[in-house]
């Protein structure tokens, strides 16, 4: 019997021995196409060459220094290419373990800047409903997903949620995409000065929605309305990249599709591809120099923030995308797998939706297409389908949830960056088949 507290007491976990490109192997041998990079996070595959030398490399060197008395040189050129990669507006980085502490970093940070600046009044924090920002209490306080916050409502700081920007199930028929990006948008400046303006800090989301609602991107113009809309009121845009950035939609970061920057921004996941636990708040220089006229300090820290094994890690995979120009493999793969799932499920009574970004992609699953109409929660579709792809050798990440009373059930698949279309043909083919034997 596993001395492990696993995530559920009832789950029957096959025991994951190795892994190597994209598959991972487990005790007995057989193989499983990671057709979801576990939770978005594996870009580069397993047990990567590169990867592996860059890691030893840098264990023969230093493993950890403690980030109150050293800087190291592995975290300095991590941030230096992050930023040398990114578009103008983020100007620094701030380096922590995983997405929902650089979510829990983001948030103080945000409210320190107006402290910095004495605004000290201002207080609220505005995200949106169909959205997950992490696990721990600040995080979970931002994200909207009911199931995940019911139990611990007693215990998060109160978060101001609006509507999300989930065309497929809200536009009304009469509406362009932009009109309603326009329409929900606005819903933002309502609840600002509902609110009070000089008491509100920033607005909060995902820039592709993930888990929640399954690679759910933005409509046309919906980001440029947020944006206007934090500056004409002064108050921070803060992006949630950690599922959705790290090259996944095929540039670096998911908003640079949108014409926009954000103030501080979340990422994690494909920022260390998997070989390491890292995370990631990357900031513009206004953030920086209010810090850096004020207090001089950021009271926040976690003893293995900018951990030496977790940049070298961040650095080797952004070493790797750039070496076999893996972000026009997404793009290119990520175009055939929207085609791929559209002739497989485009006339499927049982998929509603077929959307995403790059490689970061969903069908949203519906027990009857034409009305949109959801399956019963009873029916634990997620379930089913993970455990019949499993059987298939096939991981997707499978999610139900109940966003303003409507349940969204869907499959989000993000394989790695170095699939190809024989690969993708698999995953389809197998997809559909187990889609097909859960329902
Ligand atoms: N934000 C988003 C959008 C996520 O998808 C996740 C994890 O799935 C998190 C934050 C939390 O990241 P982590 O699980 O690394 O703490």
């Amino acid at each position: 019997m596993s001395k492990i507290l696993h995530r559920s007491t009832r789950a029957d976990l096959p025991t994951a021995a190795g892994g190597c490109g994209i598959e991972l192997f487990d005790a007995d041998g057989k193989a499983y196409i990671d057709a979801s990079g576990g939770a978005a996070v594996s870009c580069i595959g397993h047990g990567h060459p590169e990867m592996l030398a860059a890691l030893h490399a840098q264990l023969d060197k230093l493993a950890y220094a403690h980030t109150g008395f050293f800087t190291t040189e592995v975290a300095e050129r991590l941030a230096d290419r992050l930023v040398a990669d990114s578009p103008r507006g983020i100007d620094y980085v701030y380096l922590v373990s995983g997405g929902s502490e650089a979510m829990e970093a983001a948030l103080k940070m945000a409210r320190q800047y107006f402290v910095e600046k004495g605004e000290n009044r201002r207080k609220h924090i505005i995200a949106r409903r169909q959205s997950y920002h992490g696990n721990t209490l600040g995080a979970l306080a931002a994200g909207g997903n009911e199931w995940r916050r019911a139990q611990f409502r007693p215990l998060l700081i109160e978060t101001h949620h609006i509507a999300p920007c989930y065309a497929y199930r809200d536009r009304l028929p009469a509406e362009s995409q932009h009109q309603y990006g326009e329409r929900v948008a606005n819903q933002l400046e309502t609840k600002i000065l509902e609110l009070g303006p000089d008491d509100v800090i920033g607005f909060v989301a995902e820039t592709v929605v993930g888990a929640t609602a399954g690679a759910v991107p933005p409509v046309d113009g919906y980001f440029k309305k947020i944006r206007e809309i934090c500056d004409r009121y002064g108050i921070l845009l803060i992006l949630d990249e950690v599922m959705c950035g790290m090259g996944r939609t095929g540039t670096l970061h998911a908003f640079e599709q949108e014409g926009i920057v954000p103030d501080i921004m979340a990422i994690a996941k494909g920022l260390g591809g998997g070989y390491q636990p890292i995370g990631a708040v990357l900031l513009g220089r206004h953030i920086y120099d209010a810090f850096a006229s004020g207090t001089g300090f950021f009271q926040h820290g976690h003893t293995y923030m900018g951990h030496p094994m977790a940049a070298a890690a961040g650095l080797a995979v952004q070493d790797i995308i750039r070496r076999h120009c893996l972000l026009d493999n997404v793009v290119r793969m990520g175009e055939l797998l929207d085609q791929r799932l559209r002739e497989r499920f485009g006339s499927h009574n049982h998929v509603g939706d077929i959307r995403g970004r790059g490689l970061f992609r969903a069908i949203e699953i519906v027990e009857e297409r034409s009305s949109k109409s959801p399956f019963a929660p009873a029916s634990k579709l997620n379930v089913a389908v993970k455990r019949e792809a499993m059987a298939r050798g096939l991981m997707v990440y499978p999610m139900g949830g109940t966003i303003d009373g409507v349940r969204g059930d869907h499959v989000l698949l993000a394989p790695p960056f170095i699939i190809d279309a024989g690969q993708l043909d698999t995953i389809v083919e197998r997809l559909g088949d187990a889609l097909d034997a859960a329902i």
